[in-house]
């Protein structure tokens, strides 16, 4: 019998990507362990994939050996009174686990609801939506070095997690085998009505809510709210939404000192954001900032999150954008999602994404950054 190697693809959400050389499927922690082991022994390359969500891959495929993460599991560990923590193995899929969560009426990842993808991967771009990332629920993640070998423990702190980052997007080498997360019992004995969310915080959803910022709605509620409006951008998986086929956002929000912000237009939306960590400011493009801001600041510096959404709607590039005999195009919902409308390949997709990053900078000068991880490709 011929056993066929699936494409990436096959297993990655924007549906590009060629074949790799090898394909390893593991189901629980040893089979992963073993995994990252062997390919680290070979001296091979590997790449690590969940649900793909948020790789994009060339149409080379990949040169070694690609480990699919699929190993299950949710267990209880001992928690303080009111409190709730869970170790969750790498391949659970996120978004049933926050439908267990809300469904046990436990408070603390419920704005994450319809993130696509593996628990294990969460922490690596600190998934965030609606007010929430992971980080605030996250305790800490075991993991497996694959430069020494050793298994260890990193705790939150360790991460370095910010905006869509953490030490492991930044290239610390390894795996998570399992991801601890503490959340709110909003079940204990004495608390009446329904087991309520965190404090809303994003406005758009206190509006779909009708309530004030601030607020704190039933969990169950939360999660419809959110639901609902991430399907009005295309941005839960659904097999109707041919805008869904896609890895989320591509660009992320570019963070740029205040000197920059100001010479923007005065209805470019800014919001504030806390200092980045030291080691953060290397993932902004020296050449990516406006020249005001060469030489490089420091990083606390950077203090101003701008909407990289507003910024390509602004640069021309509007909803439904293709390149001429492109199948990769802008989504019909949501500016900052590129979509693969059937056919498109990996080059398609960085064509348009180079395109935009492009025209963005020669109106804005900012160079947009892609969230996804790119695996053979290049803007
Ligand atoms: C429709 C849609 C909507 C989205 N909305 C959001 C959103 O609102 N907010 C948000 O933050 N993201 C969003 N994303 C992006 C994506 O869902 C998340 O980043 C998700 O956490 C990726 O999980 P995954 O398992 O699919 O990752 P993959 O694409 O499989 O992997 C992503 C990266 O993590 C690495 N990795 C995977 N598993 C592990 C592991 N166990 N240990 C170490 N490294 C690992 C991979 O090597 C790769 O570098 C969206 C994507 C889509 C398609």
């Amino acid at each position: 019998m011929t056993v066929t190697t699936p494409a990436l693809a096959d297993l990655t959400t924007i549906r590009v990507g060629g074949v790799p050389d090898r394909l390893v499927a593991v189901d629980d922690r040893d089979a992963l362990v073993a995994a990252v082991l062997e390919a680290r022994d070979s001296g091979e390359d590997r790449l690590l994939l969940g649900g793909g969500s948020n790789t994009v891959a060339s149409d080379d495929g990949f040169e070694g050996t690609v480990i699919h993460i699929r190993s299950r599991g949710v267990d209880r560990l001992p928690a303080p009174e009111g409190r709730v923590r869970l170790r969750v193995q790498a391949g659970e899929p996120w978004d049933d686990l926050v439908a267990l969560t809300v469904g046990n009426g436990w408070s603390g990842i419920e704005a994450l609801s319809g993130i696509p993808g593996s628990t294990g991967a969460a922490p690596v771009q600190n998934i965030g939506a609606y007010g929430q990332e992971i980080e605030s629920a996250l305790v800490g993640v075991e993991f497996l070095d694959d430069i020494t070998g050793e298994e260890e423990y990193l705790s939150r702190a360790e991460l370095g997690l910010g905006y869509r980052t953490s030490t492991l997007k930044r290239g610390r080498s390894g795996v998570v085998l399992s991801v601890d997360l503490e959340l709110t019992d909003g079940t204990v004995p004495g608390a009446l009505g329904a087991p309520l969310s965190a404090p809303v915080a994003y406005a758009q959803l206190a509006d779909a809510l009708g309530v004030p910022l601030g607020s704190r709605v039933p969990v169950a509620e939360l999660r419809r709210a959110v639901l609902a409006l991430r399907s009005s951008k295309g941005m839960v998986l659904d097999p109707a939404d041919p805008d869904s086929v896609s890895s989320g956002s591509f660009f992320t929000n570019p963070i740029v000192s205040e000197q920059f912000a100001r010479s923007l237009p005065a209805q470019a939306p800014r919001w504030p954001q806390d200092p980045l960590e030291p080691d953060t400011v290397l993932t902004i493009p020296l050449d990516g900032v406006h020249p005001m801001d060469v030489p490089p600041l420091a990083a606390a510096e950077y203090t101003v999150k701008l909407s990289a959404a507003w910024l390509i709607e602004n640069a021309g590039i509007r909803r439904g954008f293709a390149l001429p005999g492109s199948s990769a195009g802008i989504s019909s919902k949501h500016t900052l999602a590129i979509v693969n409308r059937g056919g498109a390949t990996g080059a398609d997709v960085a064509q348009l994404a180079s395109f935009i990053q492009a025209r963005v900078q020669a109106e804005f000068g900012v160079v947009l950054q892609p969230e996804p991880v790119l695996v053979g490709l290049e803007l």
